[in-house]
């Protein structure tokens, strides 16, 4: 895609710190990184969404952002990592090529996700459940 920053990044276009790259995917440092070493691994094909990402594509980035991920805590004094995804903007998701965020984490790193946790109201959770689970039938016969 002619605009999309990834795809030139991708093409060489604009500079990047790659660290890997195959036939399908293309990973290179953050340049904003909540830790230092924090990756974004991404399809080469553009994608806005991950939904639309075709199956071997998707499980190639998983399986090499894990990969890094265990090579970013041997590589400094990091115990652990996040595998973050944005997709949309109410998620956060600012460049609209899909990626997925390895992010490096020590215990002691000072970042912490502003995660809530709401309670249920008796009987909504199975309700949800019930309603997800219909739909997704339907859109996996699909
Ligand atoms: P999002 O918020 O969309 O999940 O994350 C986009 C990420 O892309 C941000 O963490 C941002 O720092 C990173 N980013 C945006 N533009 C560039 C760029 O030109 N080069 C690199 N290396 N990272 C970028
Ligand atoms: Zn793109």
């Amino acid at each position: 895609m002619s605009d999309c920053i990834f795809c030139k990044i991708i093409a060489g276009e604009i500079p990047s710190a790659k660290i890997y790259e195959d036939e399908l995917v293309y990973a290179f440092l953050d340049i904003s990184p909540i830790n230092f070493g924090h990756t974004l691994v991404i399809p080469k094909e553009h994608h806005q969404s991950a939904a639309t990402i075709p199956e071997e594509t998707a499980g190639r980035m998983f399986r090499i952002a894990s990969r890094i991920g265990i090579l970013l805590k041997r590589l400094d004094e990091f115990d652990a990592y996040n595998l973050h995804l944005a997709d949309g903007s109410a998620a956060g998701q600012v460049v609209m090529h899909a990626h997925l965020h390895v992010i490096p984490r020590g215990a002691e790193d000072g970042f912490r996700w502003n995660w809530r946790q709401l309670k249920y109201p008796e009987g909504k959770m199975m309700e949800i459940a019930e309603e997800i689970s219909a739909k997704l039938k339907e859109k996996i016969t699909q």
